[in-house]
């Protein structure tokens, strides 16, 4: 379904998350203050708006309120970004998605209603970290401090063994969410499955105990 939104900030963050949501068909509305980033927008954007997110009435204007889903990406001006979120916290507008700068950020912006908080550099510096400490890791998502879902590439190790024999979930307490084999995912995998080399383990577990069964298991 076609759904609408509007993105506030032209930097890297927010132009990158204009041009997906543009390619993926999604009606989208980009807003800069600076016009040349509006000139440019024009290739990405079913329409662009030059103004300043801190002004109130010209967000009124343009009935920001009707969009479900704003992203506000106004990140080095952490004075404007939270202003710019108070604005439209202010005008109920249902879902406002912040990218924050620091921690102190962060805070406020969870004070004010933000719905979502990203932190792109800070989580795909924690992505990189893993794929350079692991040559097993394919991907990986943070769910918390701890817990976070890899995609693993498994070696010779596992070779015809079944999930049962390996008995993953007692000897590493992590758990398998689905096995790609083949170029088809299993997302039910049954205890007599058999592992061959090169087969992709999707997994949930404690970042430590991820680690240990990549370790040792792989
Ligand atoms: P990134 O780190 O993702 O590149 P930046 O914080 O550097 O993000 O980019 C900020 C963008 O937001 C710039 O294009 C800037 O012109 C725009 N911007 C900054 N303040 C405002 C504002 N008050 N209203 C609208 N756009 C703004």
């Amino acid at each position: 379904m076609k759904k609408q939104f509007a993105i506030i900030g032209l930097g890297r963050f927010g132009q990158s998350v204009c041009r997906e949501l543009y390619h993926l068909g999604h009606e989208v509305l980009a807003i800069d203050k600076n016009e040349k980033k509006i000139e440019d927008a024009s290739s990405y954007a079913t329409h662009t708006l030059l103004a300043d997110g801190t002004d109130e009435a010209a967000l009124k204007q343009i009935g920001i309120r009707n969009f479900e889903h704003v992203i506000v990406a106004i990140a080095e001006d952490i004075q404007a970004s939270i202003l710019c979120t108070l604005h439209l916290k202010d005008m109920n507008v249902p879902k406002v998605w912040v990218k924050a700068q620091n921690s102190y950020h962060h805070k406020v912006l969870e004070k004010i209603g933000a719905d979502r908080i990203f932190h792109p550099e800070h989580d795909m510096g924690n992505r990189i970290a893993q794929f350079l400490t692991s040559q097993k890791v394919i991907d990986y998502i943070d769910l918390s401090a701890d817990y976070s879902i890899v995609e693993v590439i498994t070696t010779s190790k596992v070779e015809g063994k079944s999930l049962i024999e390996l008995d993953i979930r007692a000897r590493f307490g992590c758990t398998i969410l689905a096995i790609k084999q083949n170029g088809k995912v299993n997302i039910t995998p049954n205890p007599n499955d058999e592992l061959h080399k090169g087969d992709i383990l999707i997994m949930i577990g404690s970042k430590q105990d991820l680690r240990r069964f990549q370790d040792e298991a792989l």
